[in-house]
């Protein structure tokens, strides 16, 4: 039985409405993203707006850029987490200060934030790791007296909730969701900042084409001035495509039902492991008025880095997938040279890199494929 760690699951309607634009005569940013725009803000609620990119790290710039971060700046950002989540602050010549996470969320440690905060901390990213919906507000509560902005790195996190509302409407400054292949929904590649903040929409929304204005002419209005355009600031290219669109719109309409069935497989996880020796994810409990995402099942092994090693072994030969989220960025060549790490130990990422393991999940794994995951594990685990 050969197990991906992951597979995409497409509707007919989802490929039937990327056909249709495909027929269409119009590829590229037109009515699709208008409309995704539109129902991803509807989606998730309260009063916000929804800017669509081309990756969640185009959008984590474009965040970061909106907000200011200038060239020396510290941005401060939790070293368990993918690159993409510090690269963007690098874009803007900010210095990236890593943080360790909290053993129980795996979400940056409020108070290893307070720590690092200094005269030049302009932004967190707050990474809700796994899709795990944590709780910003004492991060907001810390962070909004002294004008720093939070920026909440979502790339795990649709469809979450806490406290019943999505993940985007705790009062960040922005928050970036990422629909790359393997995200919890996809559009191949493609992102969507999600922000409260007008002023924040309209620069995005700026930066996203070149910095093009189109606005500045609208006083000329005829229809023969249409093509008249002005360029304000040297912009980038981080639209997103019509055809990602039209997966992304259709993928939405699915993504409680997609989640449900990676929740499932979470549940059947949950029962098969929990009198073995390992620590699973931190979540709740279905029905609370909490609600997990599930991009990630990462569960860690009592018995440490040997007994981690010796079962993706075992998943190698029994063509198991898996996965290792993430190699703490303070461990990879360029953030140990190019992050400041101040005073900072990283012992909760540490230990949790040397005995994590991902399991396979997505909407249709299987009940049998499952157990089999589990038993090859157990066997393992009793040597
Ligand atoms: C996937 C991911 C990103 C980047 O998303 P893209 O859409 O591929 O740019 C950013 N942060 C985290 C935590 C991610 O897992």
């Amino acid at each position: 039985m050969k197990i991906p760690f992951f597979k995409t699951v497409l509707s007919e309607d989802a490929i039937q409405a990327v056909e249709k634009v495909l027929r269409s005569g119009w590829l590229t940013t037109g009515q699709y993203c208008q409309e995704f725009e539109d129902k991803f803000a509807t989606f998730v609620g309260g009063d916000v707006q929804a800017v669509a990119v081309n990756s969640a790290t185009s959008g984590l710039h474009l965040a970061l850029e909106a907000i200011g971060i200038q060239p020396g700046d510290e941005v401060i950002v939790p070293t368990l987490t993918f690159t993409a989540s510090a690269e963007a602050a690098a874009y803007l010549g900010a210095k990236v200060v890593l943080v360790d996470v909290d053993p129980t969320t795996l979400c940056a440690d409020i108070s290893r934030i307070k720590d690092a905060i200094t005269d030049r901390t302009k932004a967190v990213v707050f990474v809700h790791f796994g899709g795990f919906p944590a709780d910003i507000k004492p991060l907001l509560n810390l962070c909004t007296p002294l004008n720093i902005k939070v920026i909440e790195d979502a790339a795990h996190a649709i469809p979450a909730r806490r406290n019943g509302t999505h993940i985007g409407t705790h009062g960040a400054a922005a928050t970036v969701f990422s629909f790359y292949a393997n995200k919890t929904m996809t559009t191949g590649e493609g992102g969507m900042i999600v922000t409260p903040n007008a002023d924040i929409a309209g620069r995005c929304r700026l930066m996203r084409t070149h910095g093009i204005n189109r606005d500045s002419f609208s006083r000329f209005n005829g229809k023969s001035d249409q093509w008249r355009y002005d360029v304000v600031e040297a912009g980038y290219k981080y639209n997103l495509t019509d055809i990602a669109a039209a997966l992304g719109i259709s993928q939405l309409a699915e993504v409680e039902e997609l989640r449900q069935g990676r929740a499932h497989a979470a549940t059947l996880y949950d029962r098969a492991l929990k009198n073995l020796p390992i620590i699973r994810p931190p979540h709740f409990l279905e029905g609370d008025e909490h609600q997990h995402a599930w991009h990630l099942y990462p569960i860690q092994f009592e018995g440490g880095r040997e007994v981690r090693d010796r079962v993706i072994a075992a998943f190698a030969d029994h063509n198991i997938g898996y996965s290792v989220h993430y190699t703490p960025l303070h461990k990879l060549t360029f953030w140990a040279q190019n992050s400041v790490q101040s005073n900072q130990s990283f012992t909760v990422s540490d230990a949790y890199f040397d005995r994590c393991l991902s399991l396979p999940l997505f909407p249709n794994l299987s009940e049998p494929e499952i157990e089999h995951i589990v038993s090859v594990l157990t066997d393992v685990l009793n040597g």
